[in-house]
């Protein structure tokens, strides 16, 4: 809900301060989906808000449940859809928060980008993602936030900025189990780094040079490789943080001899970078998983670098990373 909104119309109803203070409390606790439920209300007061406000500006649509993940299709007020997912790693629970209504980048091995950009979502729209899961899983609560969802974070920038905020404000997850994933925008990796939060960083980077990389993420055209990469290095002198590097790993793509040695060569040249390996999760229409990752994981091994080779939850319901679309 806007609770700026809220306590506006709570004033003019000349309402105590700790009636306000007790409805932004129950809101933020994740325990109610709506006001009629808040029995430590007034019941004409709960009857009035509920006329006049929805608790949360998304509705499940519908809820599919896998063995680790749970994918929600919630709908906006505006009828638009995200799907937004639950991941289960048995000793924490981790949301992966949507930022956008499709992405306009249109990475090739992405859903989410062929179903193309609808609009950037309000930062009530990011944050009640969270307590839309937080009372689901309750009296459980959501441990990590990762902006990986459907959209790109960093073209959604100041509501980003102000979802982290009220985050940071209300909700008891720390900066340092937040993370956000960016396709590259090379300006805002710069901004983002300047404001030296403790939030981690995840590039999409999935290929090692310039040519490879243009092919698969359009985006490369206008931000170029070398530039990315300089910004990363930036990143990693500035916060002295392990920076995160997603790759996935596609057939006859960036899977050859002559792309290893380069991840390894850029690898070796920063020791702040980790890169995520990861199994490409088929999309329709979309290309092939490589057959070389235990080479790719075997040869980085022996060379003693960072990694880790990801675990992939969800691709059963189609709730796996790029694999986010609505409506085809
Ligand atoms: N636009 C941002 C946020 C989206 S995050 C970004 O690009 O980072 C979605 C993550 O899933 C990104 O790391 C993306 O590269 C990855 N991804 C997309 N399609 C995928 C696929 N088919 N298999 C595995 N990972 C994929």
């Amino acid at each position: 809900m806007d609770t700026g909104e809220v306590q506006k119309y709570l004033s003019s109803l000349n309402l105590p301060q700790y009636r306000q203070k007790q409805i932004i409390k129950n809101y933020f606790s994740g325990r109610y989906l709506s006001f009629l439920e808040m029995t430590d209300l007034p019941k004409d007061l709960r009857l009035d808000l509920e006329k006049n406000f929805s608790l949360l500006s998304v509705s499940e649509s519908k809820l599919v449940t896998d063995t680790d993940t749970q994918k929600s299709l919630l709908t906006l007020k505006d009828n638009l859809a995200i799907e937004s997912v639950l991941m289960d790693y048995g000793d924490w629970l981790t949301a992966c928060l949507s930022s956008q209504v499709g992405c306009p980048l249109n990475c090739a091995f992405c859903a989410t980008g062929k179903m193309g950009f609808k609009r950037n979502l309000t930062a009530e729209e990011m944050l009640d993602q969270i307590l839309y899961w937080n009372h689901k899983i309750f009296p459980k609560y959501i441990g990590r936030l990762v902006f990986m969802g459907m959209g790109e974070p960093f073209l959604n920038w100041d509501n980003l900025l102000a979802t982290l905020k009220i985050i940071k404000e209300n909700l008891n997850i720390g900066s340092r189990k937040i993370s956000i994933s960016t396709a590259g925008l090379i300006p805002k990796i710069y901004e983002f780094t300047d404001l030296n939060t403790e939030i981690n960083l995840a590039i999409s980077l999935h290929a090692p040079d310039q040519e490879t990389r243009q092919k698969i993420m359009p985006i490369t055209l206008k931000y170029q490789f070398t530039d990315l990469i300089k910004s990363l290095n930036y990143y990693t002198a500035h916060t002295r943080r392990q920076l995160f590097l997603e790759y996935a790993l596609i057939d006859d793509i960036n899977d050859s001899q002559d792309h290893l040695n380069k991840l390894i060569n850029l690898l070796k040249s920063n020791r702040l970078f980790y890169l995520n390996l990861i199994p490409l999760n088929p999309v329709k229409g979309g290309l092939n998983p490589s057959s070389n990752l235990n080479l790719f994981a075997d040869t980085l091994e022996k060379n003693h670098l960072n990694f880790s080779l990801r675990r992939s939850l969800g691709q059963s319901s189609n709730s796996a990373c790029g694999q986010l679309i609505v409506g085809n």
